[in-house]
């Protein structure tokens, strides 16, 4: 796959825990996620949890979708609507493009967002737990 920021940077295929697979640029240092790849890797439900609302905040880039390849362009928005993170997003295939640091930013936005539905997700099993929901 072509990275979608260099003109002749190459993606190579890199093998990380839990299988999940990458792609990332030797030059740019670049990494490229597949659909729920970055959601998986950050333990979230979603790759970009706030997805309705950061949506609107897209604006076309000139840069192709490595994966479909097919002339698609990606698409930059905010990761989450607290953040000044912007990602590069595939709208036909919702593949992510991270650029070089971009993901430790990720991980302590999705660190952030992870303990809130776990102590929601917390609150909601001992509300269960005392039968309100039955
Ligand atoms: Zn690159
Ligand atoms: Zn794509």
């Amino acid at each position: 796959m072509k990275c979608p920021k260099c003109s002749d940077g190459e993606l190579r295929e890199m093998e990380l825990p839990e299988n999940v697979t990458i792609d990332m640029c030797p030059k740019c240092k670049g990494i490229w996620y597949d659909r729920g790849e970055v959601g998986f890797q950050q333990e979230l439900e979603r790759d970009i949890p706030e997805l309705e609302t950061v949506e609107k905040t897209k604006r076309p880039t000139g840069n192709d979708c490595p994966r479909c390849a097919d002339g698609t362009k990606l698409e930059e928005m905010r990761y989450a609507v607290e953040s000044d993170l912007m990602i590069d997003r595939c709208p036909k295939c919702e593949g992510i493009f991270l650029d070089k640091g971009e993901l430790s930013k990720l991980e302590s936005i999705a660190a952030k967002i992870d303990s809130f539905s776990a102590r929601l997700a917390r609150a909601v099993k001992d509300i269960d737990a005392r039968g309100y929901f039955k």
